[in-house]
């Protein structure tokens, strides 16, 4: 019998009556005869409310102790959705993510995952029951509990699925990957499928319905990821590593990041070493650091931009002023009211152009550009927080993403 690793997020478990939806849900889906296990998430507002919880409590809440209070959203949404299948005459049991054999590091918030060990889930569904995961979190070597960033109950069913070489359903509250975000741009489309590549680079420049990692994870173990809505039974979007036939030569989508700070060191003594001697204080705070620019050389002194998250910047301020002061540069600045707006798409590497049909739109919409960053198929621009909504719009609309794609319009 085949296996389905599928993922509730926090709005399709945010309250009792949703619970027994998904658990409605499961229960079709074992009338078709397969096994099902079922990573959830914490329910709605869940995670957030719990780190606000602590924050009243103390500034500076433990990691360790954080990671114990935060991975008890998840394990509430387990237990009541093994209720709910309970109720309905279904065996089921719900495990914690150390219970069903996930080991990570142990740097607690953000930990890598190390192995998945799968034998009890293996061993509940062999007795016939639907195993729900407690998802975002694994046990380190020393049975601490560890929680492994935000989003990370995609990244938890997709490590699963790989583990127990099963399908992979990523179930939300749309109903798959848009052209952008249709909650800002309601001319958005929904696409069929995406390979890998874009969906990584559109994940992690802010389109939040699937984390970066999980995207990376399936696209390492060749799982590919369906990711579709539990509030309706609309067909949802294909992530793969196939070659995007209809995309060819396209903008595929455009993501929005409105988490953005930034921060400049000024007059930076232009030497051999600098910028290792101001990025590793961060490194090892681990403060992860997104685009950076140094700015042409002037008598020796060059500006240091970058950015990272809005919640990073007070921690990451003392590091770079204590650098700053350390290389004798001249001071530092932050702002944190930016966002940043991207297009990608695997046309971008092949045919020149978009780069200038991006600023040109953004400059049609008096949007004004602070920092332009690209990969292969993607372009960045850092523009100011209260423009980030308009970008995205104006950039739908030049680059046609209303339109369907060929292979759509003929049904391929
Ligand atoms: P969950 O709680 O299920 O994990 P999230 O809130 O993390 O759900 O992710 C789903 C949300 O992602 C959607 O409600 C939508 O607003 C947002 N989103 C951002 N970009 C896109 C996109 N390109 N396609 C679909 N949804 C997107
Ligand atoms: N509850 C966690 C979060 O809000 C994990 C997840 O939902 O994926 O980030
Ligand atoms: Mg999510």
């Amino acid at each position: 019998m085949s296996l389905v690793v599928q993922k509730y997020g926090g709005s399709s478990v945010a309250s009792a009556g949703r619970i027994k939806d998904v658990a409605a849900r499961i229960a079709r889906r074992l009338a078709t005869g397969e096994h099902v296990v079922a990573v959830v998430s914490a329910m709605g507002e869940t995670t957030d409310e719990l780190i606000a919880l602590a924050h009243a409590i103390t500034e500076h809440p433990e990691p360790r102790e954080m990671d114990v209070l935060l991975s008890t959203g998840e394990t509430q949404s387990s237990a009541l959705l093994v209720m709910a299948l309970h109720a309905m005459g279904v065996d089921a049991i719900s495990l914690s993510g150390g219970q069903a054999g996930m080991r990570t590091d142990s740097v607690h918030r953000n930990a890598r995952i190390l192995s998945i060990e799968p034998k009890r889930v293996r061993k509940e569904v062999e007795r016939g029951r639907v195993v729900i995961v407690a998802g975002f979190q694994g046990h380190t070597e020393d049975m601490d509990i560890a929680t492994i960033g935000r989003g990370g109950s995609d990244t938890t069913a997709v490590a699963f699925a790989a583990a127990l070489q099963a399908g992979c359903e990523i179930y939300t509250d749309v109903d798959g990957v848009y052209t952008a975000d249709p909650r800002v741009e309601p001319a958005a489309r929904k696409l069929k499928d995406i390979t890998y590549e874009e969906m990584l680079e559109l994940a992690s420049k802010g389109a939040k319905v699937i984390a970066p990692r999980a995207v990376e994870l399936g696209s390492v173990y060749n799982i590919p990821i369906l990711v579709a809505s539990s509030f309706s039974d609309e067909p949802g979007t294909l992530i793969h590593g196939g070659v995007d036939m209809e995309g060819f030569n396209r903008v595929r989508g455009i993501a929005h990041d409105l988490d953005v700070a930034k921060i400049t060191i000024r007059h930076v003594p232009d030497r051999p070493g600098v910028a290792a001697e101001i990025f590793e204080p961060l490194a090892n705070a681990h403060l992860s650091v997104d685009t950076i620019v140094q700015n042409a050389s002037e008598d020796n002194l060059t500006d240091v931009t970058f950015t990272l998250a809005k919640n990073d910047l007070a921690r990451a301020l003392p590091y770079v002023r204590d650098v700053a002061r350390a290389i004798g540069a001249k001071d530092v600045v932050a702002d944190e009211r930016m966002g940043k707006v991207s297009i990608v798409g695997t046309g971008i590497q092949t045919a020149p152009g978009y780069a200038a049909a991006m600023f040109k739109a953004l400059s049609a919409a008096g949007i004004n550009i602070e920092i332009i960053s690209t990969s292969e198929i993607r372009i960045t621009c850092i523009i100011p927080e209260d423009r980030v909504a308009d970008a995205v719009r104006a950039l739908h609309k030049a680059f046609e993403l209303e339109r369907a794609e060929a292979a759509e319009l003929t049904g391929g």
